[in-house]
């Protein structure tokens, strides 16, 4: 997903391109916004941390590009790419060193499991939707 800031900041078109030069395939991609209920489903499992109802807000306040995303070693291999939580230790190259902000609006988000990706392409497309 590409987060609100960075489709405010204008930066959807680099941060695709980032991801299909890395190799990935475009299998579904959708631009739309979430409403504050549907990004406290996407992100329950953070409902405990202090940080949820700044995420929350944070991650529906504006756009956001949904797409799935194929590749050998998906997962792995795009959490290298978007780099670490905290842009501030994000590597070189790294799509969150270039474009993220701060730990809370960093520009991009990526499953971090193979079931959690089947789970969050789910919730954002049909079997009509991917290709
Ligand atoms: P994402 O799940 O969005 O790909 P991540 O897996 O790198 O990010 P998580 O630990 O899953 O990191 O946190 C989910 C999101 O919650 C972060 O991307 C960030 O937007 C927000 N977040 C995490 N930690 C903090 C924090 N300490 N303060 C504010 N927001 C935070
Ligand atoms: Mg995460």
């Amino acid at each position: 997903m590409i987060k609100p800031d960075a489709v405010e900041a204008n930066n959807i078109g680099p941060i695709l391109a980032m991801m299909t030069e890395a190799g990935f395939k475009i299998v579904a991609l959708k631009y739309t916004k979430l409403s504050a209920e549907q990004a406290g489903k996407f992100y329950a499992v953070h409902s405990e941390r202090p940080f949820y109802g700044e995420l929350v807000e944070f991650m529906s306040r504006g756009p956001i590009v949904a797409a799935i995303l194929e590749k050998d070693n998906a997962v792995e291999d795009f959490r290298k790419l978007i780099g670490a939580t905290n842009p501030a230790q994000a590597e070189e190259g790294t799509i969150r060193k270039r474009f993220a902000k701060s730990i809370g609006e960093n520009a991009v988000h990526g499953s971090d499991s193979d079931e959690n990706a089947q789970i969050e392409g789910d919730f954002f497309f049909s079997q009509l939707e991917r290709f």
